[in-house]
């Protein structure tokens, strides 16, 4: 059997989470078999061999199960995109809309720097809301976005397309 088919066989589909009508990609079965993981992590980091990934930087919560070790598959370093109040140290913040509300992510503002090539890394890309706040800390703080790396990618919504198909990798696409 092939990855992809090893992985969508794992990943479990959760009907009505977070809220009625949503229907939730749960990937913790993936993370749980080790031998999976550890194929997803290098079909994760495969298409960024090779360009020099300085950073990784990985979401709040599930980016940092896949982000890090992405980061230590590439050689690179890893950063956390957290929720406003999380980080301990001086943060810079960017705000983005949601279905209903807002909401916010920070990254330390040492955490990337000039010269940074970094490789945004989550488990799940939907409207591309949070992949793209990601990637205005990181142009703010003067990093260079090289490019996108999913798990999943839902492509009846129009996230790929807000990010740039061409920086976007998923090895799933619903
Ligand atoms: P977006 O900002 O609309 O692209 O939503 C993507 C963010 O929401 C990512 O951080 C995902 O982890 C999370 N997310 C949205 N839907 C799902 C899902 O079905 N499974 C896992 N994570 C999801």
């Amino acid at each position: 059997s092939t990855l992809l088919e090893d992985v969508k066989a794992r990943i479990r589909d959760v009907p009505d989470f977070p809220k009625p009508g949503i229907l939730f990609k749960d990937v913790t079965p993936v993370l749980a078999d080790p031998h999976l993981f550890g194929r997803v992590v290098n079909a994760m980091a495969a298409p960024f061999r090779g360009r020099h990934i300085t950073k990784v930087v990985g979401m709040e919560a599930r980016g940092f199960l896949v982000g890090a070790p992405v980061a230590l598959a590439l050689h690179a370093g890893f950063a956390p995109a957290r929720k406003p109040g999380k980080l301990p140290y001086k943060t810079v913040t960017e705000r983005y809309a949601l279905e209903y509300g807002d909401d916010g992510l920070q990254l330390h503002e040492d955490a990337v720097g000039r010269g940074d090539r970094v490789l945004i890394v989550d488990d799940l890309l939907a409207t591309g809301g949070t992949a793209e706040a990601t990637a205005k800390l990181v142009t703010k703080l003067g990093g260079e976005v090289v490019g996108f790396s999913f798990l999943i990618s839902l492509d009846f919504l129009p996230g790929r397309e807000r990010l740039g198909p061409e920086k976007v990798c998923a090895l799933i696409s619903y």
